[in-house]
């Protein structure tokens, strides 16, 4: 996506000016540059050795961003349409959502430039063990601790932690998060994106008082974020209208069965085609008449060219960067509430947060612990993030990163960095 990052370090600036403005608060140009530059940027290319025999070169990235909270964490992504630019919004977003929910985490993100359709799951394990051993030497648990996003999951993490115990001659599950459970993963890990998403989505909900019955969802996306989250939702009685993966939606005004859909896309590998809906594109589904929308996939989907037409009141940005900050502003111009996604999709490195508490205690937590922890903070972390953005009049996104940057500012100043 293009200027990502740019578009990140604006809202970076504006959010700056506001605490100066209400706060009556000067913060040196030197501590808002530290947070404006990446830390440490790598670009890789290695060779993978390709199921027919034949070497492929591969290029991936590791943009660790700002440590000054803790160890860079953030996910790394597998896409044709990873390139630096969107790395670095990826990890700059990972140092806001990190001290928005306040764990104990800097930002970072990795990525490989490929298309995981196209290889076989060895092939897959060959790349991420190439990965692997070209950034071992500036990844560890007390250093940056991966965990998965878009198309990597936990085999791949497990993949990771194994070449990484290799190379050191050490056991060490805590240098990847989201692995499986049989070797240090944490319960709800899986699930955790979308609980998340789902804990916030309903404190807005109860906030603006609106009724159960009166809620209509269209999710677009239908990976581990937006499968889990119309799952969660459909197990609350919510009613789901709308769904959509990569090669388009399925739509049915009466509500879709979430379960029976699932089972289809497990059969068929994709939701068109499934019997019970009409068919529709991605960005029809966008602009369907629902008071709630959930963008689960991938960056810029809501931008200045379709925000016109959306017609939800509430959108949950399951994915990271889904709206533009334009688009953002003139959504709350119509009174939409967005729920930004530094705060919308944090539950999932909050619930690798307690995975990296286990594997460094060896003490492992039922599903009831992880859920009420998490719970704790999504409801804390709500709270704060609204409060801020009623306090200074303005959206949910300025409010989380008020609450972000005022943590990350006091701690430059003292570890004394700037
Ligand atoms: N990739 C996820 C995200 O964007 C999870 C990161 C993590 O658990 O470290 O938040």
């Amino acid at each position: 996506m293009a200027n990502a990052f740019q578009e990140g370090l604006r809202q970076l600036d504006k959010t700056c000016e506001i605490i100066q403005r209400e706060k009556k608060i000067t913060i040196k140009t030197e501590e808002i540059e530290i947070l404006k530059k990446p830390k440490r940027v790598v670009e890789a290319s290695f060779p993978v050795t390709m199921d027919n025999g034949k070497l492929k070169i591969f290029t991936g990235y590791r943009v660790q961003y700002n440590d000054v909270r803790g160890p860079f964490k953030g996910g790394i992504r597998f896409h044709p349409k990873v390139d630096l630019d969107e790395v670095k919004a990826l990890a700059f977003w990972m140092t806001i959502k990190c001290a928005v929910v306040n764990i104990p985490y800097g930002g970072g993100k990795g990525g490989i430039t490929v298309d995981t359709k196209k290889l076989s799951q060895r092939e897959i394990e060959r790349l991420t063990r190439a990965y692997v051993r070209v950034m071992a030497n500036i990844i560890g648990p007390d250093r940056d601790i991966p965990a998965p996003d878009v198309y990597t999951n936990s085999q791949v993490m497990a993949w990771f932690m194994d070449e990484y115990s290799q190379i050191k001659g050490v056991n060490t599950p805590a240098v990847v998060t989201g692995k499986p459970i049989e070797i240090g993963g944490s319960q709800g890990r899986d699930t955790a994106t979308a609980q998340g998403g789902f804990y916030v989505f309903d404190n807005l909900r109860k906030k603006l008082r609106i009724k159960k019955n009166q809620i209509e969802i269209a999710i677009q996306g239908f990976g581990n974020a937006g499968l889990n989250f119309a799952k969660i939702a459909a197990d609350h009685d919510f009613k789901i209208i709308a769904i959509s993966d990569s090669q388009g939606g399925i739509y049915n005004k009466k509500g879709i069965d979430i379960k029976k859909a699932i089972k289809y896309k497990k059969e068929n590998g994709q939701l068109r085609g499934f019997k019970l809906a009409e068919e529709i594109s991605n960005e029809e589904l966008l602009e369907l008449p629902v008071n709630v929308l959930v963008p689960a996939a991938l960056e810029n989907v809501i931008t200045e060219k379709n925000v016109k037409n959306i017609k939800a009141k509430i959108i949950v940005e399951l994915a990271n960067g889904p709206t533009s900050i334009k688009a953002g502003e003139e959504l709350f111009e119509k009174g939409v509430y967005v729920i930004p996604d530094v705060l919308a999709n944090a539950g999932g490195v909050v619930v690798s947060y307690f995975e990296w508490v286990q594997n460094i205690r060896h003490f492992y937590w039922d599903a009831k612990k992880v859920q009420n922890n998490l719970s704790y903070i999504m409801n804390k972390s709500f709270k704060e993030v609204w409060e801020t953005s009623q306090k200074y009049k303005t959206n949910m996104r300025t409010g989380a990163y008020i609450t972000a940057i005022e943590r990350l500012i006091n701690a430059v100043r003292i570890r004394g960095r700037a």
